[in-house]
């Protein structure tokens, strides 16, 4: 195992290199752990509350000669910035998998929803449109601009160590504003890597020093990013845990939040279901990236006409599931990010079963004499009575509850009775069925999907989910509105003074 993490670490040190990240800065008391081995891989400097104070020093002063950089230009440095990460895909890749634990074409799948937000957000730079409306009154223009908001402190996850990061930072510098992000103190290395791919783009366009940072910490290091006034919006992707601590902190000083917490995302399955297509779909979103997606699907609910079918259809899929070190190909299964996270899925399953549930599959620990501080699990599939307490709670780890249903009410109440509100899903051929899950009395989550799994979005359309996921939306759609201040305008060119809703006055 010492000879895998060393392997590991010649990989990681080589993609850190190629993509600019100093060895000076691989030095430090920040320990970085790698989840394939669960053995230290190096250890970084961290910053500290007083370093990020003057980070928004700098990203505060940087505001006011970015703002005036025309939006096109803005979006010259992301068009450099996304090459040059589909230049290093597979550098990143490497230090995703390294850090994360995700296999190779996730870890590469993830970068490639940061070249993606790249493309989308150069597009915007030339369409950050305001409206013109007609106003009431003769000889008076009304209209509305879009101006940059300010600094943008981005928080992110372990389990997504680069793509939200991207999604956000791509359209705040194309909307005008300087960004301080802070990513999990689990996965740094993927994060001084594309901070440093973002300097070079930043030089390679002559951009004023200033505009991006990087905070290598934990929680507290954040805090100023919660506290400074001058912290325009606060956008932060993490537990429903950690959005509690974080909105009315930034509430109360009337600053914008943006949150992207936990779901416990459901797919529905009707009786006119194709099953070969849902089994596939159920398969990829509980049991990839080893449950640890805030998409993963963790509820199923099923017609009890065809959950016996479909369930001992997963039961076999599920043991063909390669598990493993996420660099081996065939591996489909990587590591849980920590113990903890082990710990916690074995607490829910001893809940569930205490509530009544039937373990189908899986559960167990495996490789432990291999890797015997890492943490791989066969993912789990547990049939549930009812939809009791612990599968309204969000568990962190590759666990599918299944819950069946009679009649398609009882299966929509079921599914929004929980507080999260992510992603969703139906499998169904009956049309009537697709629509009304779409619908206002269908699925109240942010991501509704008929006929796939609730994991795997495209950065095209608005990401984000309602109830305790927070209600943000991020990435495509009109999610860049969120990192600019509108300004409704009116013009008056009639050579008179109307008032308007005919208001008389001197
Ligand atoms: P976490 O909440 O422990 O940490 C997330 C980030 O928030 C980290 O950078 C952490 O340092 C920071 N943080 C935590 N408490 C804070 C505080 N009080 N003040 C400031 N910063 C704080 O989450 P995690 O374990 O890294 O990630 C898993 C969770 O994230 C799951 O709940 C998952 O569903 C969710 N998630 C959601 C999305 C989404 O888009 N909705 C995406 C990825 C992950």
């Amino acid at each position: 195992v010492e000879q895998k993490t060393a392997d590991l670490l010649d990989e990681v040190r080589g993609a850190l290199q190629a993509c600019g990240v100093e060895a000076s800065a691989l030095q430090g008391s920040h320990p970085v752990h790698t989840p394939v081995t669960g053995q230290q891989l190096l250890s970084v400097e961290p910053h500290s509350a007083g370093d990020v104070t003057e980070m928004i020093d700098q990203a505060h002063a940087a505001f006011k000669t970015w703002r005036d950089v025309p939006g096109p230009q803005r979006g010259a440095v992301v068009k450099r910035w996304g090459e040059l990460i589909a230049q290093h895909k597979s550098d990143l890749g490497t230090l995703v998998r390294a850090e994360a634990g995700k296999i190779v074409s996730e870890a590469e799948g993830e970068v490639q929803e940061m070249i993606d937000i790249c493309d989308f957000a150069v597009g915007q730079s030339r369409m950050l449109y305001g409206k013109t409306m007609p106003s009431e009154r003769a000889g008076h223009r009304l209209m509305e601009n879009w101006h940059p908001l300010g600094v943008v402190g981005v928080i992110t996850a372990f389990n997504f160590p680069v793509a939200p990061y991207a999604w956000n930072t791509a359209l705040a510098l194309v909307a005008g504003d300087p960004v301080i992000w802070k990513p999990s103190e689990i996965g740094v290395l993927s994060g001084m890597a594309t901070n440093a791919l973002l300097g070079r783009a930043m030089r390679d366009c002559g951009a004023p020093e200033g505009v991006h940072h990087l905070v290598v910490g934990d929680r507290e290091a954040a805090q100023p990013l919660l506290d400074d006034r001058r912290v325009e919006l606060v956008s932060a992707t993490g537990s429903t845990r950690m959005g509690r601590e974080v909105a009315p902190r930034v509430a109360g000083r009337f600053g914008r939040y943006l949150l992207e917490l936990g779901g416990n995302n459901a797919a529905i399955v009707t009786p006119s279901a194709d099953l070969d297509l849902a089994l596939r779909g159920i398969a990829f979103a509980a049991a990839g990236t080893a449950g640890q997606r805030c998409t993963t699907m963790r509820r199923l609910i099923v017609h009890e006409s065809v959950a016996d079918e479909l369930v001992e259809k997963l039961r076999r899929a599920y043991e063909t599931l390669t598990i493993g070190d996420p660099g081996d190909s065939g591996v489909l299964v990587g590591p849980m990010i920590h113990q903890q996270g082990f710990e916690g899925m074995q607490a829910a399953l001893e809940a569930a079963k205490s509530q009544g549930g039937t373990l189908v599959t899986g559960g167990q620990r495996v490789l432990a004499d291999k890797y015997p501080e890492a943490y791989y699990v066969e993912p789990a599939i547990i049939r549930m009575p009812e939809q009791s307490a612990v599968v309204c709670e969000e568990t962190f780890a590759p666990i599918l509850y299944v819950v069946t249903y009679r009649d398609f009410d009882e299966a929509l109440e079921l599914h929004n009775g929980v507080p999260q509100g992510l992603s969703s899903a139906i499998f169904t051929s009956d049309q009537a069925e697709a629509e009304v899950f779409l619908s206002a009395r269908g699925s109240d989550c942010g991501i509704a999907n008929v006929n796939l799994g609730t994991s795997g979005a495209e950065i095209g359309g608005a990401f984000g989910g309602e109830k305790d996921t927070g209600g943000g939306r991020e990435s495509g759609s009109d999610a860049w509105k969120v990192y600019m201040r509108r300004s409704t305008n009116t013009v008056n060119y009639s050579g008179e003074l109307p008032l308007a809703q005919g208001v008389e006055f001197i």
